[in-house]
């Protein structure tokens, strides 16, 4: 009977195992503090079987980035005490929902979409986490601010009195070579660097997929972003 259920808790505790292991072997490979950087699960396409079987191993962080789709789970999973991070392109009309539902947003990228989140915070909950998303490949297709832009929006997003600016976030050109990737992960960390030291005291920097997890906890990740490696291959596009 059980069978259907134990398999994906086998399943995903092994998974979650491998890649726990690969954070911590990065950690120490790269000389940052053991423990350090978190684990966000990205929970998107999959069934809330597989998240509460993640969460049988200790995991709390997912993300999604589907509303459509996290809107139930995040129901049915209410009273599991899980971080919700969206980690989707949001839509004026998504942010309702968003500031109502979720603790960590990481894809800001334009000042509206901030404001918007901001004035929609439910008052009895804590200040959103946000992220701003920066385009550091400056990849016409892909989200994010042009790094020129940066210095001004992240001033703008930190004065929002319901949002809480944590840092930044970036998905890179996908890459096989090390060396690429954290070159796109290095300018990351200098953006992030220079906002720090004109007083902007942030803490986050959320970079690195299960691909590239390693070169991103050697450029400094504090927050790794990992679905495949941990549920498997998406079903269809995504
Ligand atoms: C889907 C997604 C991930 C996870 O990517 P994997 O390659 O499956 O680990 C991370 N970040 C964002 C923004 C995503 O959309």
């Amino acid at each position: 009977m059980n069978d259907g259920t134990d398999n994906i808790k086998t399943h995903t505790a092994a998974r979650f195992a491998a890649v726990r292991a690969r954070i911590a072997a990065a950690e120490l490979r790269y000389a940052r503090t053991p423990g350090t950087v978190t684990l966000v699960a990205v929970s998107k396409t999959q069934p809330v079987e597989r998240i509460a079987a993640a969460i049988t191993t200790g995991q709390r962080d997912f993300g999604e980035s589907y509303l459509q789709e996290a809107l139930p789970k995040l129901a049915a999973l209410a009273d599991a005490g899980i971080t919700w991070h969206f980690t989707g392109v949001l839509q004026a009309n998504k942010t309702l929902a968003v500031a109502h539902s979720f603790a960590w947003v990481h894809g800001i990228d334009r000042l509206k979409i901030a404001e918007r989140l901001s004035a929609q915070r439910p008052g009895h909950l804590p200040a959103l986490n946000v992220c701003i998303q920066v385009n550091v490949g400056r990849e016409p297709q892909k989200a994010g601010v042009e790094p020129a832009r940066l210095p001004d929006l992240a001033r703008a997003v930190a004065a929002l009195p319901r949002l809480r600016l944590r840092g930044l976030m970036t998905l890179p050109p996908a890459s096989d070579d090390f060396a690429t990737q954290r070159r796109h992960f290095r300018a990351l960390r200098e953006a992030f660097a220079a906002l720090n030291e004109q007083g902007l005291a942030l803490d986050t920097l959320s970079m690195g997929m299960s691909q590239d997890l390693e070169a991103a906890i050697a450029e400094g990740a504090t927050l790794v972003r990992v679905g495949t490696a941990l549920f498997g291959a998406r079903p269809g596009p995504a």
